[in-house]
């Protein structure tokens, strides 16, 4: 059998930064676990402008399609502010988001122990949290039609339409029972059924598939009592599936429970492919922080837990997901602290490389 392949796309900024200490990792993978991955890697976003033109060129796009799994930095920076709309890098990721129809995107909120007290709540709210919003990423209002801005009578009217097909969110549902299915078997769908159709609908069609995963206990809550209980008592959830809107939102709120951007992973996941597993590309929910990039100061772990996300669910290797987790946690128990990871403490930060060397000895 072929190792599994991994398409690389480092992107700007800190992305060839992080990137760099991801690969460190998965020689390690290769070498001690007998783990090798068929890796390609290419341009995108600004450096892929750079050398041909366009944020994302049609043979990577093609390449994409081809792979098992593709880990991408960050795209973007401030010299491409000034070009066109149509050949900016956050282009290049909106392509590969569209054209591998990716409708499901994964973030976890996850508190590592050792951070808990540098979360704004409460230490025993956060501390131990593990739970995973599912958004809706490729309809609903962003995309709905009528939108736009329309003259009425003598003022302006801005539009825009909130709608769901049944099978949109028959889908993205199916990804989050799934997923459901390989953590703690609980859902919890939120919508506003209260005031809106796509809502009303979104609860059927969510109740429907759950008879296809009797195992997962589902529940349904109001998106605007979603967010207050999020933030009352996270740990009550453990999958949470919503619309692309809620979602932007939900995401953002769960994920900050747990401190700093630089800790952060997604995956945005598609249709399931001939192996069974969903088209899938992974991520840092950071960008490219302009203003650390070539300092060597940007926090590599959001990267790294990419991967490990990609490990769990494009290749099936949810144990050595978990050392990879266990890794992180122990150098964050040594009190190892990238400069986004110190308050006021006065400690020295360590760099993007050591960071990922000291990951690298824990594994
Ligand atoms: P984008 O538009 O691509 O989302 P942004 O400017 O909104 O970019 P980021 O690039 O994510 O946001 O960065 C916001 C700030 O957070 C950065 O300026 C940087 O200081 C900090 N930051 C982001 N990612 C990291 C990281 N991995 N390590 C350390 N600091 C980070
Ligand atoms: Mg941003």
């Amino acid at each position: 059998m072929s190792n599994p392949s991994l398409l690389i796309l480092p992107g700007d900024g800190i992305g060839p930064e992080v990137m760099a200490e991801v690969r460190k990792v998965i020689d390690w993978y290769g070498a001690k676990r007998d783990l090798a991955f068929d890796v390609s890697e290419d341009l995108v976003g600004g450096a892929a402008y750079d050398a041909h033109g366009t944020p994302l060129a049609d043979e990577t796009m093609a390449k994409a399609q081809e792979v098992d799994a593709v880990l991408l930095g960050a795209v973007g920076g401030p010299k491409y502010d000034v070009l066109d709309f149509s050949v900016k890098p956050e282009r290049g990721l909106l392509r590969l988001r569209k054209e591998m129809d990716l409708y499901a995107n994964l973030r976890p909120a996850q508190c590592f122990d050792a951070l808990a007290d540098f979360s704004s709540l409460k230490t025993d709210v956060v501390a131990g949290l593990d739970i995973m919003i599912v958004r809706e990423l490729t309809s609903g209002i962003y995309f709905g039609e009528p939108r736009g801005i329309i003259e009425e009578g003598n003022e302006r009217v801005g539009i825009n339409t909130q709608r769901y097909t049944e099978s949109e969110i028959d889908r993205v549902a199916r990804s989050a029972f799934e997923l459901a299915m390989r953590r703690d078997k609980k859902l919890c769908s939120m919508e506003k059924a209260n005031v809106m159709e796509s809502g009303v609908l979104w609860r059927e069609v969510v109740t429907e598939v759950a008879k296809d995963y009797p195992e997962v206990e589902l529940s349904h809550m109001y998106a605007d009592a979603g967010a207050m209980q999020l933030t009352r008592w996270p740990k009550q959830f453990d999958v949470i599936v919503t619309d692309n809107l809620f979602g932007d939102l939900l995401s953002d709120l769960a994920a900050m429970l747990t401190g700093s951007l630089g800790m952060l992973p997604s995956a945005s996941l598609g249709a399931p492919m001939s192996n069974g597993r969903p088209k899938a590309l992974y991520e840092p929910v950071h960008g490219s922080a302009p203003d650390i990039a070539g300092q060597g100061k940007a926090n590599p772990i959001a990267c790294i837990l990419s991967f490990a996300m990609a490990l769990r669910y494009s290749f099936d290797q949810g144990d050595e997901a978990t050392r990879l987790e266990q890794a992180v946690e122990k150098v964050l128990a040594d009190g190892l602290r990238t400069a986004d990871l110190l308050g006021e403490e006065g400690k020295a930060p360590v760099s993007t490389s050591e960071m990922g060397d000291a990951i690298v000895a824990a594994l």
